[in-house]
Order: C-alpha cells, then structure tokens, then sequence
C-alpha cells in the first residue's frame, strides 16, 4: 500500500527537513558493516593458512556480515490505513433540495440521495482497504479533521431549471497549503466522474456555496478537500437513483485517482453557465 499511495507522504506530524537526513542509521550501519567487512578481509587473507579462527568462530563472523533480512522477507507489522473522509451532505441538519409532485408532496430529498451515494463510496473505499469516515454535515469532528482527503457529497436543486441543467460540478478547498494537490483532486474527481458516468461537467455555475462551504475552513488545512453535487435531482432524477452505484463509483475512483496518484487529465476551464 505504502508504494502506491504516494498521496499520503507528508504526514501531519513530518517534518519536511526529514527529507536530507533520512537515512542516517541505514547509511551508517552500511558504513561499519563495509568497515568490518574490509579488515576482516584483510585479517583472512592475512591469517587464513595458519588457521588461527576456529571454525565455529567463521562461521559466527559469516553469520553477523550475512544479511538475515532478504528482500522477499515477510514483515508481518499491518501498515496504517490511509484515512478519507466523506460527507453525506445535509445528513443530521435538514433535508437539501426537495423534489415535489404535482400535489405538492416530497417524493424525494437530497439529503437522503447524498446518503446513499455516500454510503456506497464509503463501502467502495472500505473494500480498498482505506479508513472511513462517513460524515454529517456539521459534524463535530470535522473541527481540525486530518485526512489524506475529504470529498462532501452533495446534488443540485430539484427545481426545473432549464434544459442545461444536468451534470456535475466539482470545487475542491484553496484554504490548502498544498494547491497542486487540491487542484488534482479536483482533476481525478472531474475526469473519473465523467467516465464513470457519462454525464457532463458543469463547469460554468461553480457557485461560492461551493467555493467557500463550511467545512473548507474548518478542517485541518492538511487535509485536501473538495465538494462534488452529482447531479441535478430534476433532469439527473433517474441516474442518481436508479443508478446510485454507479454514481457511487464514479466518485470513488475519483477519489482512487488521488489517492493512487493516478495520471489525469487537467480539468477544463470553464465555460459560460448556462
Ligand atoms: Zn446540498
């Protein structure tokens, strides 16, 4: 895990100088043991026909200069698991976007198709071997949260817009230390989504609820964050609930993008908003 998921390299407790001097007891350890191995060298070359070591004595001296751990040895300690944590948007506060009939009746809410989706990617990741949290909106852990990366779920209005009004929209956090890594996320988020799913990127009505959402600032500035709506419960009514997993899954590998540091595509600028 550790050597394909190169996102996770700087730790919130590491230390950038950590980068020049990480090696000292490798190197060091390198440095006696070719110490050792010259003079004791030397001392066979010296002394081997007189036989003054006993065998056992070799053998011991064999022994210490013999490396013990080969490169296909077993190292049995479980890595850490990489933690994401993902917000069901709107769970636990109230209900998003509503979708009504003709009676006026909710035949449908955002907060419960966040959860499902939401619910799926958390599964999705879990089987991947990563560390899930699946969050509330205003979740009190979200104060300070550290994370390899965080991605809130939420889905645009139910009201019939226009024609246009299908598709997916992406912002990922700028309150980050780590632009580029938000900016990529961002890209995997983008591109699997769109592969994944077929549907579009609407990338001309980023709004500032997305831009400047609350958790953004609430977060470690550590954690890499963006917020995805996919779709629009009016016109994408029926991929997102008949096809859940699937949206589920274009989210979940865009999330794996990132944390596998996949190659992406950049994300297209934006064009005009419908
Ligand atoms: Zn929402």
């Amino acid at each position: 895990m550790e050597s394909t998921n190169q996102e996770h390299a700087p730790k919130p407790d590491s230390k950038p100088a950590r980068k020049a001097g990480g090696k000292p007891r490798a190197s060091n350890a390198f440095t006696t043991t070719l110490g050792v191995a010259i003079l004791l060298a030397t001392l066979f070359t010296a002394w081997t026909p007189t036989s003054i070591f006993s065998n056992s004595f070799q053998k011991q001296l064999l022994l210490i200069l013999t490396p013990q751990a080969g490169p296909n040895t077993v190292i049995n300690t479980p890595q850490p698991q990489l933690r994401v944590g993902i917000v069901a948007g709107h769970s636990g506060n109230d209900s998003g976007a509503v979708c009504t009939d003709e009676n006026g009746q909710d035949t449908l809410t955002e907060a419960d198709v966040n959860s499902n989706i939401a619910n799926f990617v958390k599964d999705n990741l879990v089987a991947e071997g990563y560390q899930v949290d699946l969050l509330n909106e205003f979740d009190t852990r979200l104060n300070g949260y550290r994370a390899v990366v965080l991605v809130s779920i939420h889905n645009d209005s139910c009201e019939y817009v226009n024609d246009q009004a299908t598709g997916f929209k992406v912002a990922s956090s700028l309150d980050t230390h780590d632009i580029n890594r938000a900016q990529r996320l961002t890209a995997c988020l983008v591109d699997r989504y769109e592969k994944t799913t077929g549907m579009t990127f609407h990338a001309g009505s980023i709004t500032a609820d997305m831009t400047q959402y609350h958790a953004f600032s609430e977060i470690d500035p550590e954690t890499i964050t963006a917020i995805i709506e996919t779709g629009f419960l009016y016109l994408d009514r029926e991929i997102l609930t008949t096809q859940t997993e699937r949206v589920a899954q274009g989210v979940t590998q865009g999330i794996l993008c990132f944390l596998k540091n996949e190659s992406v595509a950049p994300t297209p600028l934006p064009t005009t908003a419908p």
